[in-house]
């Protein structure tokens, strides 16, 4: 339950406070592009089985591979709105990391059977 909170605060309510420091002068703009980044789950939808609850989205789904991050990372060198693009999808990578952590934590065994897999 606590995870679950951590994890959407992180996607929903983190990326308005970024905008407000990072991106001040127009930051509602700049929390709903970071919020659109949210698409980026779409890839998803490739994998068989869609969910798994213990998976690792990082360096899984073709869209949160590290070769993606790198083109995130180009972006935030790009003018808004790709930067805001970069930040929202680098933050949204983060979030996920972050939630890998906390599962293998709680879960030992299921990066065992993660690392197995791959
Ligand atoms: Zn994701």
């Amino acid at each position: 339950m606590t995870q679950t909170l951590i994890h959407y605060f992180l996607h929903l309510g983190f990326p308005l406070i970024i905008a407000l420091v990072f991106f001040r002068k127009d930051y509602k703009r700049a929390y709903l592009v970071m919020l659109a980044t949210m698409l980026v789950d779409v890839d998803h939808l490739l994998a068989s089985p869609i969910f798994v609850p213990d998976r690792c989205s990082i360096n899984f789904h073709p869209l949160h591979t590290y070769a993606a991050m790198a083109l995130y990372v180009g972006l935030l060198f790009l003018k808004i709105p790709y930067r805001w693009m970069g930040a929202g999808l680098l933050w949204h990578m983060a979030t996920d990391l972050n939630d890998c952590v906390l599962t293998y934590l709680e879960c030992p065994e299921c990066l065992v059977v993660a690392l197995t897999f791959k």
